[in-house]
């Protein structure tokens, strides 16, 4: 979804629901389907709200969960990251015991 804010009532709104590129085609601001007087009517394939309402649910939608909960999970858990990356970093220690094994065998 391509979106761009209405330039005269402020809604956000997609390029591909209205007469975007018709408009700026024109050199014209865009406007959404509501104040398009061509079509007058809101196409209801999305709820019609503010650009930033809508620009925060679509950044959700490609998250999977709220952006409330992905910055609380940050701030509540700092080191979360590095203690992600340090198990990454080393493997547990029957997988160490393997890795040092085999290479005892390749040595060898
Ligand atoms: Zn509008």
């Amino acid at each position: 979804m391509s979106l761009f804010q209405c330039s005269k009532c402020g809604c956000g709104e997609d390029t591909s629901l209205c007469h975007y590129w018709a408009t700026r085609l024109r050199e014209m601001a865009p406007i959404c389907s509501a104040c398009d007087p061509a079509v007058g009517k809101w196409h209801g394939e999305f709820p019609r709200e503010p650009f930033a309402l809508r620009y925060k649910r679509e950044i959700e939608c490609w998250l999977g969960q709220s952006i409330e909960i992905v910055g609380k999970l940050s701030r509540d858990q700092p080191d979360g990251l590095d203690k992600l990356n340090r198990s990454l970093d080393q493997p547990p220690v029957a997988e160490r015991a393997k890795l040092l094994a085999h290479t005892g065998e390749a040595i060898e």
